[in-house]
């Protein structure tokens, strides 16, 4: 077994994250201004340039908001990539204050069984998705790594009506051991998600009360052992609202830092949730860290500016209207149409059916936004975006710095634009309503003549026009 002895505070120093923060209060609007500039030229940011920013007053927001999506959309375009997130195991042996189930929580807990994740992934499919996010609970006994690798193999071979799989698992389980990390590599994980929940290691210990997850160096060090193991894709994220969302900020920065210092890559991803409702978790008295909604847009914002190439993603803890002002602050990926339970897809299924609910699902958290996958797709068009179901760089061995490398020279979004244009084409053919065909087929042309090389041009009209026809899906740059 491959031991990783890095101790966390070799890159994350709490006094002096607190100490830049307090620097970058008194920072004047003309350095914000050059900041800001320095930003858009992708010059990279200091640690006292990002905590700036996030000090800076709210009069800036404007001109953040629009630096933050023209960086987005000169790497990546005008695509947003969809995903959902699939709960196979509630099971859960650590107690997070915040989570509906930490282990004190006793409600009825299950797993899927292997034709149960089947059925899942025959609802996921059938609204479109490509791409999913496993989650489960943290039980070595009832939801081991077999368990795991059972899962993803039976996602992988399941194959709905109408074209439909999914072709990329990220996974989000807890930290784990080197091991258990190229296992998951070796059955064909895409991205490994895992939350650090929050960087302030007191406030850390105050909100994982019990489990192994309570180990904040074990959780922190994740990461390096996931890639020591050969995962060079992983996707961070601190959950808004336990310790100061400017530390936590800062500190997801830095954590990036260190990961592209010692592996040469840093996150593929970082995920923003703020802490939602969820059952036996009281909102109201514990969490006044919870970032407003200013706070928390100027926040994603940074981010955008902080890790230029890294994906941003935003769930269905947002509202609608979130959703909608988080486009402008550099948000690359949204989930749409989640379930947040174990078994959520098929008793949501049954409840469109017969009109009954399952009383034994239990949510992790309470979701905010309720739109089917036709309507969200058909706003995003309507704010001139392209949603994609783009799984290629993973299957096209473009991960890792292979990723990055077309990332930072710009040319990532060569690739992104027409693949985005082809599966939509795929979403509008087998899965749209009329209405949504019609005006993603208008977009889909417009978008085409936008593509600038002109052999991918070509190509991705062929491969449009044989989508449509019925005679090809799966077909990527
Ligand atoms: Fe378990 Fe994860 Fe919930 Fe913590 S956040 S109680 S590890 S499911
Ligand atoms: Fe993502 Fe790569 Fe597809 Fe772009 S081409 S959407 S980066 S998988």
């Amino acid at each position: 077994m491959s031991k990783i002895t890095l101790n966390t505070t070799e890159f994350i120093r709490p006094t002096a994250i607190d100490a830049i923060l307090s620097q970058a209060a008194a920072t004047p609007d003309r350095a914000i201004d050059a900041i800001l500039d320095k930003a858009s030229r992708f010059a990279g940011l200091s640690h006292l340039e990002v905590a700036s920013l996030l000090k800076m007053d709210n009069r800036h927001l404007p001109r953040l908001f629009r630096v933050a999506r023209t960086i987005k959309e000169a790497i990546y375009g005008n695509r947003i990539v969809m995903f959902a997130p699939l709960y196979v195991s509630d099971y859960c042996v650590n107690r997070c204050a915040y989570c509906a189930y930490n282990d004190c929580h006793g409600f009825r807990r299950r797993k899927l069984t292997q034709d149960e994740v089947r059925d899942e992934i025959i609802e996921i499919v059938s609204m479109g998705h490509k791409r999913i996010a496993l989650e489960a609970g943290e039980d070595d006994v009832n939801c081991p790594i077999d368990y795991i690798l059972d899962c993803l193999r039976t996602i992988y071979r399941t194959q709905a009506d109408l074209s439909g799989e999914i072709r990329r698992v990220n996974v989000n389980i807890a930290a784990t051991t080197v091991e258990n990390y190229r296992k998951l590599k070796e059955v064909g994980i895409g991205t490994y998600i895992l939350f650090q929940e929050t960087y302030h290691q007191p406030t850390y210990e105050k909100f994982h009360l019990a489990g192994p997850k309570r180990d904040y160096w074990y959780h922190t060090t994740a990461f390096d052992r996931a890639m020591s193991a050969g995962i060079d894709d992983v996707g961070a994220g601190v959950l808004f609202g336990l310790h100061d969302p400017l530390f936590e900020a800062l500190a997801m920065v830095i954590h990036n830092e260190h990961l592209e210092q010692t592996y040469g890559v840093g996150f593929h991803t970082i995920s923003v949730p703020r802490i939602r409702p969820a059952e036996g978790v009281d909102l109201s008295t514990v969490y006044p860290n919870i970032p407003d909604d200013a706070t928390f847009r100027k926040i994603v914002a940074v981010l955008r500016l902080a890790v230029p190439y890294t994906g941003i993603i935003i769930s269905t803890r947002e509202s609608a209207a979130m959703r909608k002002d988080l486009l402008d602050c550099g948000v690359t990926q949204m989930s749409a149409c989640s379930a947040v339970g174990v078994g959520g897809y098929m008793a949501e299924k049954r409840r469109r059916e017969t009109g009954e609910t399952d009383p034994n699902l239990t949510a992790q958290f309470a979701k905010n936004d309720e739109r089917s996958a036709d309507e969200i797709i058909a706003w995003l068009m309507s704010e001139g975006l392209v949603p994609s179901w783009c799984t290629a760089c993973y299957r096209s061995g473009r991960t890792g710095d292979r990723f990055m490398a077309l990332a930072k020279s710009g040319q990532i979004k060569n690739v992104c634009h027409p693949n985005a244009l082809m599966t939509l084409s795929e979403y509008l053919e087998d899965y749209a309503s009329p209405a949504v065909k019609e005006v993603g087929y208008a977009l889909v042309d417009r978008e085409l003549d936008k593509v600038p090389k002109a052999e991918h041009r070509e190509k991705a009209r062929r491969n449009v026009n044989a989508i449509r026809s019925g005679k090809t899906r799966d077909v990527y740059f």
